[in-house]
């Protein structure tokens, strides 16, 4: 039977544009199947805030930053922990992945249109020393356009492409098989769904209307992972972090539903690191969700005091914005699935970011008025102002006996002693009149006001949360988010994927964060963020490049 295509790529998003324009690059025929209709086009990437990994760029130069490549890889071992036989693949992607960061990445992405907002973040801190968890320094890279502005080349491409008959997408295909033969992948089938005219990202049928079945001479899975599935977040969870958390709110659309997954291991692919995930924990239900349980995951600085569920302080060095999966450990071992920041209007005004893309209006827009004024606002940022004043997980009082009051009822459970949780505040508080102290979160404070970016955008001025100039205090509820799905199907660096038996099975490839950003897991069991959207394009090159040589 004669092939419908050279390649089928399953997944629209990031991972599978990027595969998908590389080999119709190099002038291959590619049909592109997805559940979802053509308002998905982009997948997860389009809501994310575009955060990118890249070391040593002139960004980082003009802010003082002095990165390299030694400092960056010293980092994502440190954060990694590799420790297992089946990191042997995940470890070669993450030193490839570390290079193409420091190298050629920036570039590559500059010459199809993409540009960066000039001030870096710097996420996920550590605390730990120079070998442990953590960027050493600012790397997280804002998309100029924020998720859209990391599609848009690869969609124009994509477009373009489609003219000339290269590229051909298929919506609301969903693939329900991997077409084996004689050992190797030659096609997908499944289920024709009823169109949908659900806005982006909303849930939509699953109402089937025929068959469907495509030949080609390979296939690569771009499908995502499984944050949208809760049950199979559970049913994952690593054991070392405990029973399960009973709520989650979803950091991501319902159609990262995790079934390709069990799909493409049920053809004899071979997945690792099943146990390994990146969820947040500093999320807050959305007021106006869009897909269901939408939650929104606060991107934080460093100065909002964060309190477990029954008001003990969480201990050095699990503060905002330094250890994530070490913060989701100690929350989970406190036998709650939620904590608490305790801050101040001033604190909120400037620290507090929010992840996604209709989170940041004016970074979305590519517009350096909405910027301006967000910097000069009296208040927050409006969409922080607007979670303030209507989320349902947040709390605004005058003072501490009442913030803490409202914080029981939130609760529901009479937890929180409003003496215990006063006595750690004005302990800390004490810290503040000296520029050299005790308390590591205020001298992380200090230290991250020396750089130059989070001085002006991202560290408040230190000052005694409990001083009613910097008031009103806020409370805010923080539930564990779902997210990222480290773990993946095991790769070579060709992203061609190993079946259980340890060989290659022909014809069958894996990106994106269905092959765990690359390799299986090519984090390791931390990310130093801005990874994910990095590790999609790598992989997808990779694949793209790899298998445009591999098909006739
Ligand atoms: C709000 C938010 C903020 C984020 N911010 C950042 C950030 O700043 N930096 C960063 O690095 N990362 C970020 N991320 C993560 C990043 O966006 C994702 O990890 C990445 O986009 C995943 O891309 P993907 O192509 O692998 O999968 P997806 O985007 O999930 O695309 C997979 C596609 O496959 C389709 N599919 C699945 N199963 C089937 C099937 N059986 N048949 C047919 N089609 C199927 C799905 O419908 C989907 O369109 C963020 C994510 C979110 C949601």
């Amino acid at each position: 039977m004669s092939n419908d295509a050279d390649v089928i790529v399953v997944g629209a998003g990031l991972a599978g544009l990027v595969a998908a324009t590389e080999l119709a690059d190099a002038g291959k025929r590619v049909i592109v199947v997805d559940q979802e209709g053509e308002q998905n086009l982009g997948g997860q990437a389009f809501w994310s805030l575009g955060g990118l990994f890249l070391v040593d760029t002139p960004e980082q130069r003009r802010l003082g930053i002095k990165d390299s490549h030694d400092l960056a890889l010293q980092d994502w071992m440190g954060t990694a922990g590799f420790d297992r036989e089946e990191d042997h693949w995940p470890k070669k992607w993450a030193e490839a992945y570390v290079a193409f960061a420091a190298g050629e990445k920036r570039g590559w992405l500059q010459a199809m249109g993409h540009r960066l907002f000039p001030v870096v973040g710097w996420a996920e801190r550590g605390g730990y020393d120079a070998m442990g968890h953590g960027n050493s320094v600012p790397r997280f890279h804002i998309t100029w356009g924020t998720g859209p502005g990391v599609v848009e080349p690869f969609e124009r491409r994509a477009r373009e492409h489609a003219k000339t008959g290269r590229i051909t997408f298929k919506f609301r295909h969903r693939v329900d098989a991997l077409d084996m033969t004689n050992g190797a992948a030659t096609g997908v089938s499944g289920k024709l769904l009823e169109p949908s005219s659900e806005a982006r990202g909303e849930s939509s049928s699953r109402v089937e209307t025929g068959d469907f079945s495509l030949k080609a001479q390979a296939v690569i899975v771009a499908s995502g992972g499984i944050g949208g599935n809760h049950d199979l977040v559970r049913q994952n969870w690593p054991k070392r972090l405990g029973a399960p958390p009973k709520f989650m709110v979803a950091g991501v659309p319902a159609h990262v539903d995790g079934r390709m997954i069990g799909i493409t291991e049920a053809a004899g692919a071979r997945l690792i690191n099943r146990d390994r995930m990146w969820h947040y924990v500093e999320g807050v239900r959305n007021w106006a969700p869009i897909w269901p349980g939408h939650g929104i995951r606060i991107l934080p600085g460093p100065s909002s005091m964060w309190f477990d569920a029954t008001g003990k302080r969480l201990p050095s060095p699990l503060y905002p914005g330094y250890d994530t999966l070490g913060q989701l450990e100690y929350i989970m071992r406190t036998g709650y699935d939620y904590s608490w920041f305790i801050l101040t209007q001033s604190i909120i005004k400037k620290e507090f970011g929010l992840s996604g893309s209709e989170q940041n209006p004016d970074l979305t827009g590519k517009s350096w008025r909405q910027v301006i004024r967000r910097a000069g606002a009296k208040g927050g940022p409006e969409p922080v102002e607007a979670f303030k004043n209507k989320g349902a997980d947040f709390i605004v009082r005058d003072n501490l006996e009442d913030l803490v009051a409202a914080m029981n009822k939130l609760g529901g459970a009479n937890l929180l002693d409003p003496a215990f949780i006063r006595m750690q505040i004005e302990a800390r508080d004490r810290e503040i009149d000296n520029p050299y102290v005790k308390d590591s979160q205020v001298m992380g404070i200090h230290n991250a006001r020396r750089y130059i970016g989070d001085k002006l955008i991202r560290t408040a001025k230190p000052h005694k949360i409990l001083d009613p100039a910097h008031g009103p205090l806020i409370a805010v509820k923080l539930n564990i988010l779902t997210r990222k799905t480290l773990g993946g199907f095991e790769t070579d660096l060709d992203a061609r994927a190993f079946g259980n038996d340890g060989n290659i099975i022909p014809g069958l490839y894996a990106v994106g964060e269905a092959a765990g950003f690359g390799g299986g897991g090519v984090h390791g069991y931390r990310a130093l963020e801005g990874t994910f959207l990095g590790g999609c394009l790598f992989s997808g090159r990779n694949a793209g490049r790899a298998v445009a040589k591999a098909v006739l």
